[in-house]
């Protein structure tokens, strides 16, 4: 679904490559489950160097590969990571 209220959603920035694929990344500890909501945070992974980070969970990211039926209907065979640029 990409109901894209753009008064609200952002999209990622990378601040390392400036990539703008991130992806939503697994919440790790108590932290990141409880405080990064508080704040309205979110960890996010970026789709090019991997560096993470928190977003605000306005930024439009994208669901992790593994657990996206919706997405991509496909399987692909698991994580051809390769920056062929
Ligand atoms: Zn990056």
């Amino acid at each position: 679904m990409s109901s894209a209220d753009s008064t609200f959603s952002k999209p990622y920035i990378c601040r390392d490559c400036g990539s703008e694929v991130g992806f939503r990344s697994r919440r790790r500890n108590f932290v990141e489950r409880f405080v990064l909501r508080i704040l309205l945070l979110q960890p996010v992974r970026c789709g090019e160097c991997f560096r993470r980070d928190y977003r605000l969970i306005f930024t439009v990211v994208r669901d992790r590969l593994s657990d996206t039926p919706r997405m991509s209907p496909r399987k692909q065979p698991s994580a051809s990571n390769r920056n062929v640029a």
